[in-house]
């Protein structure tokens, strides 16, 4: 029983790389793709309009550990779910909770039945456990929902990044036989991804693979990456696992990346990819131009008059100096935030739609060796 579909396009004849098209109940959604997070139910800085109309987003991320806790899934669920909430008219991805659980809240018990936290906003005391993580992705009304998974922290002991995997194994057969009873009940389409653990040890991600592909998912998410690793070893792990998952299902990578990046996941046949980097870096004055970097305190940007990016069609760059962009951040503007996400969300877009192309027209190979040149030019930020 498939409730979102996936249709491959075009596959790349070198690399692994795929260009596809994603089937929702809120859309279609083109591959490889870019999701923006919006952890609080919004993208902090822009509009749902700047969204959907300026940026062409078709899918956005949600962050469940924070919508549980304020203003909680039983709030949402009453004003319509999710989409009507925050008033999105494309299609939402949330993920379960369980990374927040690990990275943010405080004291904690991992149980066989799930995870036992206290909130990182009042200290109050609550319980994930497989089935309530899809309990309440399903009152937001998510069209992608993600199975409760346990991300270790980076380093890990084989033994206990073993163990981590087994019990996220459980979990997400706990998690998908309560699913699949609830969907039975449902009439709207929604997909529940399974997310593969392993921490950085190939012989755990490919035995966790074997595993959950018995569940026969709509998608796969690979978890546990840009928890400090090296960057090689990340690229190893999506290597490790990507074999294994299902030709005809997206792939997930969670959590990554630089721009840089995003080519060498793509060729590793990951469909989608979700990261905070792009937002959060450009409230802090670190901008992504296709000429590399601009960090726009500095003062060589003061008598500026030029576009951030010339390269960029975006509003921002469209209409705003580099010298007034510095003097918004420099002020503490508002203004700033939003027209640097805006930005760097659009550079990130723009990077996933050139790949797309490159793929359906059988280039990517040649699209691939100049953006390593290129990064060799710029420098790794
Ligand atoms: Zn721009």
């Amino acid at each position: 029983m498939f409730h979102i579909s996936f249709e491959i396009q075009a596959e790349c004849p070198v690399t692994r790389a795929r260009a596809g098209l994603l089937h929702t109940g809120h859309g279609d959604i083109e591959t490889p793709v870019f999701m923006p997070v919006g952890t609080q139910a919004t993208v902090k800085g822009l509009s749902q309009r700047d969204l959907a109309q300026d940026l062409d987003v078709r899918i956005l991320l949600g962050n469940t550990y924070h919508l549980y806790l304020r203003p909680g899934h039983e709030v949402i669920d009453r004003l319509g779910g999710l989409h009507r909430f925050m008033s999105w008219p494309n299609a939402i991805l949330t993920d379960s909770g369980g990374f927040q659980v690990f990275s943010l809240s405080g004291i904690r018990k991992i149980t066989e039945d799930g995870v036992i936290f206290n909130s990182h906003l009042n200290g109050d005391p609550h319980t994930f456990t497989p089935q309530s993580t899809v309990d309440v992705q399903l009152a937001f009304g998510s069209d992608i929902l993600m199975a409760l998974d346990e991300c270790p922290e980076y380093p890990v002991s084989h033994e206990y990044a073993r163990q981590a995997m087994r019990r996220t194994v459980r979990w997400a057969r706990m998690g998908f036989e309560h699913f699949r009873r609830r969907m039975n009940a449902i009439a709207t389409r929604h997909a529940l991804f399974p997310i593969v653990q392993g921490s950085m040890y190939s012989d755990l991600r490919r035995e966790c693979c074997a595993e959950l592909v018995e569940l026969e998912a709509d998608g796969y998410a690979i978890g546990g990456l840009s928890v400090g690793e090296p960057r090689p070893l990340s690229l190893e792990m999506v290597e490790a696992a990507e074999p294994l998952l299902p030709r005809d299902r997206p792939r997930y990578a969670m959590g990554v990346g630089m721009p840089d990046e995003l080519g060498e996941y793509v060729a590793r046949g990951v469909d989608m990819m979700d990261c905070v980097l792009p937002s959060r870096n450009a409230r802090n004055g670190y901008l992504f131009t296709s000429q590399g970097r601009v960090i726009i305190k500095h003062t060589r940007y003061k008598d500026d008059p030029g576009p951030l990016d010339p390269a960029c069609s975006c509003y921002t760059c469209r209409t705003y100096s580099r010298a007034y962009l510095r003097h918004l951040f420099q002020a503490g503007e508002i203004l700033y935030a939003s027209l640097a996400t805006r930005h760097n969300l659009q550079r990130y877009l723009d990077i996933m739609r050139r790949m797309r192309h490159a793929i359906l027209l059988g280039e990517f190979p040649a699209y691939l060796d100049s953006v390593r040149t290129a990064e060799a030019q710029h420098g790794v930020d």
